[in-house]
Order: structure tokens, then sequence, then C-alpha cells
């Protein structure tokens, strides 16, 4: 059964991003590694997905406010499992420049287990491509 999992989905993970409170500015870089043909996240075989139902590598922006850590929570947990966690940018990391605000909740793995670190402020879209490689790795492994 697993053999047949892995030949079936093994090369073709689906990626799921949550805001967790970011400014956007890592969320524009994501969204360069969709669009712009130079970064193109598809040629490493994984693609973008709009159900948490559906992802097998999750990337997460934001410090992880108190506003929408309950509803962030709830979202991760209903990505399957075996999934694997990226968190892109400092904020999610250690909550960043945001740390110690009454209004974070952060950092994010105070709550979620996470697999891979792309630090930055924002990092560089060849850093997220990277981190993403580097999380298929892992999710190939847990297949
Ligand atoms: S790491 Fe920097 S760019 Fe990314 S969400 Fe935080 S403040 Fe914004």
């Amino acid at each position: 059964m697993k053999k047949l999992l892995q030949k079936i989905v093994g090369k073709s993970p689906w990626l799921y991003r949550i805001n967790a409170g970011s400014c956007n500015g890592c969320d524009v870089e994501l969204a360069t590694t969709a669009c712009i043909p130079r970064f193109d996240v598809e040629r490493l075989g994984c693609k973008y997905c709009g159900s948490p139902k559906h992802a097998d590598i999750v990337l997460i922006t934001g410090p992880l406010t108190v506003r929408v850590k309950d509803k962030v929570l709830r979202v991760y947990d209903e990505i399957p499992d075996p999934k694997v966690t990226v968190a892109i940018g400092i904020c999610p990391i250690s909550a960043g420049v945001f740390r110690d605000s009454y209004a974070i909740a952060g950092p994010i793995d105070s709550f979620i287990p996470v697999d891979v670190n792309v630090p930055g402020c924002p990092p560089r879209p060849q850093a997220i491509i990277d981190g993403i490689l580097e999380a298929i790795k892992i999710w190939e492994t847990r297949m």
C-alpha cells in the first residue's frame, strides 16, 4: 500500500499557504514563486491548492496574531498527515519585530511543529524555493 501511494502521489505534493497575520511582504514573495516563470515552483513538481484538505506541504507566513490563532490552528488541523510545515520569514520563526507585543501569540512553533525554517524579512524567492525543496524531501520520507 505504501509503495502504491508513493507511486501515485509521491512526486506531486500540493502546497497550501496560511497567512497567520503577516504584513503581506512574505506573501508577495510567495506569489512570485507561483506567478513569475523565473522562479516557477511548479518545475519542482508541486502546485498550490485552495483547500487545506488537499494539502501536503503547508507554508505559514506571519507571527501568529492573537486574533487569527484559533482559526490558523483549526485550518492546520484540517491538513491530513503526513504533512510538512514550512515557516516562511522571520515572523513565524520568532515573531520578528512583533515579538512581545500584546497582539502576538506566536512564534508558530509554540503551537505547530515546524519542519523547515526560511528566514528573512521577507525571504527572497530563491530561499523560499530552497525551503520548499527541502520540505518535499522530508515529505517523501514520510510517505
Ligand atoms: S517576516 Fe517581514 S515581510 Fe514577512 S510577514 Fe514578517 S514583517 Fe512582513
